[in-house]
């Protein structure tokens, strides 16, 4: 069985060619291997006939080209598909693909659960259980892209995948090591050939691991805001109350200087009466413009309508709320957009993703404090 076996989707080529060297051979077979691997999804050393024989049947006794098992998969009437997949030790994550006319997006987890504890994020309240390998993330991209070209019955050079987006489970800058090698994978030319406007990493607003990003792998990034002022984000993201609202600024004007896009998408999830008002609306734009024009971040908004499950406490921002708050930033300039919500029959849209975690770290008791609501008149 594969447990004495190394498995090859942990490798990024760098470290694929390093293992080949071990086994004497020269990088282009690493080369050859990782297309086999990435680009046509083989499972199989027997299968790639360009390989010698003697190297197949190393590659055979020693390597395995393994994902994790898969539970579930579920399909929405919008085409969205949900993977659940086993991580072992009574974990799962999920992985969801989302169709659109002119692309495919996958939305990849990071995490069996999540350390932060934000309060809205069905993750968040299941704590934190461990992070996944770099196989583990990579193996989502793996096994979804080659299941979809079957199932979509895609032609030779044909891409069911075509963006990433790390918005699944976990916090992926609180898993760097395993993180940047997969997303390295994504982007090699051998691989996936992503180009980095296409790969996002979304955070929470780990400070120092933006900037590292940015140094290391630069891909999109997007910044999970939900609140435009201390009090409430420390409330609502509790890594906040770590690195608050002008570091996380200051990171993200310094990711601009390396990142492949000249902007930063800001994550906003629209909670009734917590975060939704016109006034927070106004402040959001004071805060994104900065004191004065060296300090502003160019930006997007995304608004995210509150995906609810059980336990939240929480309600979604009616749509006529959504449309005045995105109304304010649009007035000011900014351009925002409101998250259209996919496979929510499958509870795939953001925010839903539950697997299942073992609990660890205790958030559970810790988020039965309820959240402060705003009164409002009218
Ligand atoms: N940990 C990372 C990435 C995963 S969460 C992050 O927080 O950015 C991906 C996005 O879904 C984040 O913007 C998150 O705030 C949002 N989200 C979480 N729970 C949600 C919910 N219940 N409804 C809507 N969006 C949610
Ligand atoms: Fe973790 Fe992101 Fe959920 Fe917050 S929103 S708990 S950072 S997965």
């Amino acid at each position: 069985m594969g447990v004495d076996r190394v498995n090859l989707l942990e490798f990024d080529l760098e470290a694929l060619a390093a293992y080949c060297l071990q086994l004497g051979e020269k990088r282009f077979r690493a080369v050859q291997l990782f297309r086999w691997i990435h680009q046509k999804g083989a499972s199989e050393f027997a299968a790639m006939s360009d390989l010698a024989r003697s190297l197949r049947n190393k590659l055979a006794a020693h390597a395995e080209i393994r994902a994790p098992e898969l539970l579930t998969e579920q399909a929405s009437a919008d085409g969205t598909v949900k993977w659940l997949f086993d991580v072992g030790g009574g974990n799962a994550v999920e992985t969801v693909f989302i169709p659109e006319d002119d692309r495919g997006t996958l939305c990849v987890s990071s995490q069996a659960g999540c350390a932060v504890g934000c309060r809205f994020c069905s993750t968040g309240h299941q704590g934190f259980s461990r992070n996944l390998t770099t196989g583990e993330i990579v193996a989502q991209l793996w096994y979804a892209e080659h299941h979809l070209r079957v199932r979509l019955g895609l032609g030779p050079g044909e891409r069911a995948v075509t963006n990433v987006v790390m918005m699944g489970m976990g916090e992926p800058l609180q898993n760097y090591a395993a993180l940047v090698p997969a997303l390295r994978v994504m982007l090699d030319d051998h691989g996936y050939g992503l180009s980095r406007r296409r790969v996002t990493v979304s955070t929470s607003g780990v400070v120092p691991m933006i900037d590292r990003l940015r140094a290391d792998c630069p891909v999109a990034l997007a910044v999970s805001l939900h609140a435009p002022n201390d009090v409430l984000r420390d409330q609502l993201v509790p890594l906040n109350r770590k690195y608050p609202l002008d570091e996380l600024l200051g990171a993200c004007r310094r990711y601009l200087e390396a990142a492949p896009r000249d902007f930063i998408t800001f994550e906003y999830c629209m909670l009734d009466s917590v975060n939704d008002t016109p006034e927070l609306a106004q402040q959001l734009v004071e805060l994104v413009r900065g004191d004065h024009r060296s300090m502003s971040v160019p930006c997007k908004l995304n608004l995210i309508p509150f995906n609810p499950f059980p336990q939240s406490g929480l309600r979604r921002s009616s749509r006529e709320r959504v449309l005045a708050f995105a109304k304010v930033l649009q007035d000011a300039g900014i351009v925002t957009t409101i998250r259209r919500t996919r496979g929510d029959d499958i509870d795939a849209a953001c925010g839903q993703l539950a697997g299942e975690v073992q609990d660890r770290t205790n958030v559970q008791t810790r988020m039965a404090r309820p959240v402060i609501r705003i009164e409002t008149t009218g």
